[in-house]
């Protein structure tokens, strides 16, 4: 399962590398030099324990220095702060929508063959394609080894991902899959044409064209296929889509529906119509999602929505993949309308809402800005108090009126 602190990172992927390039040649500090050259001891006998050859180890970590520009991007989560509508108008773009067009064509026979194999719509592997990489372009160019080294060293609360996820990395370099100097990939150490991170990489990734080697970085029959694999691992199934876009009825009752999973046809019961005309979703479990409240667009979403989720656990992200899978497929653009003048909670104020939730007798959960089911629900019954909708959406007012309600 894919980190949840890659979310972010695999969303921006090597545009870091440009962010940074005075801290990237900078020296490391003799203090952080000693920090690394005592974790690297410890961790080489941990590695043997682990059952990495010495030969590995030693080509991977002899003469490694740790690249201090990491730890200055550690705590920054940018991704959290941006506005659905901004990320999708960012990630589901034209261009991307006309290249992917010509990588459907250009690799008609591979798709074919992919699909036939794992049973996963190709449009959803470009779409994939396209946003981890820019269809292989940008796979990102920080050597995986000394990143997670660094990470493992002094990396704080990221330590146990990068020493967990160097052990699978090393693992990888002794299957002969690629060599630790030429493992390349973003800092937090997703790599290849489908940003895997090392674990994933080890469980998933599959040597599709049989060359010996399950090469991510220059083979997109492997990058594909394993895509597909992940995928496929996760829950898809062959044949249903992600979702659909809906409309709800005006009135509506969104807290009696939260958590509530079932057909299309029991949706519609409930007033809940596709955009489309006739619903494509034969699952019988589908979910209804508003990312944004009942201000905004309705999807359903199935199974294979969530199996998008392990691949990178935000919503965003797997609602981008189905729109530009569906745009590949000539599909059209979402028709329900975003609240752009609505400005969403920045991380302090959901911090602060969950606060004051608790405060209120709302279990919002752990303070950590995160909106999570917890947090959700106790929106909804603050919301549920007001005579509001209860779509369970922290909006700004909501989060000033509750403030109100704390102060008298
Ligand atoms: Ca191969």
């Amino acid at each position: 399962m894919v980190h949840a602190f890659l979310k972010w990172a695999a969303l921006c992927g090597a545009s870091f590398v440009a962010l940074a390039p005075a801290a990237f040649s900078a020296p490391p500090a003799p203090a952080l030099t000693q920090d690394f050259r005592a974790w690297r001891a410890m961790f080489a006998l941990r590695a043997v324990d682990a059952g990495i050859g010495g030969a590995t180890l030693a080509a991977a970590l002899g003469g490694l220095e740790p690249d201090r520009s990491i730890l200055a991007l550690l705590d920054s989560q940018p991704e959290l702060d941006r506005a659905v509508w901004d990320y999708l108008d960012l990630i589901v773009s034209d261009e991307r929508i006309m290249r992917g067009r010509a990588k459907l064509a250009e690799h008609e026979a591979l798709l074919d063959s992919i699909e036939a194999a794992h049973g996963v719509d190709r449009h959803i592997l470009v779409a994939i394609w396209g946003i981890e990489s820019t269809f292989g372009d940008k796979i990102g160019s920080r050597g995986v080894v000394r990143s997670l080294a660094t990470l493992a060293c002094c990396g704080g609360r990221r330590a146990r991902y990068g020493e967990e996820q160097l052990l699978a990395a090393l693992r990888i370099v002794e299957r002969g899959d690629q060599t630790a100097a030429d493992m390349v990939g973003s800092w937090a150490g997703a790599m290849g044409q489908t940003q895997f991170i090392p674990t994933t990489f080890d469980a998933f990734a599959v040597d599709f064209d049989r060359d010996g080697r399950r090469d991510l970085w220059t083979n997109a029959a492997d990058a594909l296929a394993s895509t597909a694999n992940y995928l496929v691992q996760s829950g898809w199934q062959a044949g249903e889509p992600w979702g659909e876009e809906a409309t709800v009825p005006r009135r509506f009752d969104f807290a009696a529906t939260a958590d509530v999973h079932q057909s299309s046809e029991a949706w519609r019961f409930l007033g809940v119509r596709p955009v489309l005309g006739r619903s494509r979703l034969q699952s019988p479990r589908t979910a209804l999602l508003m990312p944004v409240g009942a201000r905004g667009p309705a999807f359903l979403v199935t199974t294979n929505f969530r199996a998008i989720l392990r691949y990178n656990n935000a919503v965003p992200y797997a609602l981008a993949v189905g729109h530009l899978a569906d745009r590949l497929a000539a599909g059209p653009p979402f028709s329900g309308i975003w609240p752009r003048d609505e400005r969403p909670l920045l991380g302090p104020e959901r911090e602060e809402l969950q606060r004051l939730l608790n405060r209120n007798g709302y279990l919002a959960g752990a303070v950590d800005g995160i909106v999570g089911p917890a947090t959700k629900a106790a929106v909804r019954a603050y919301q549920q108090g007001l005579g509001v909708p209860a779509d369970g959406y922290p909006t700004v007012e909501l989060l000033e009126r509750l403030r109100g309600a704390w102060r008298s």
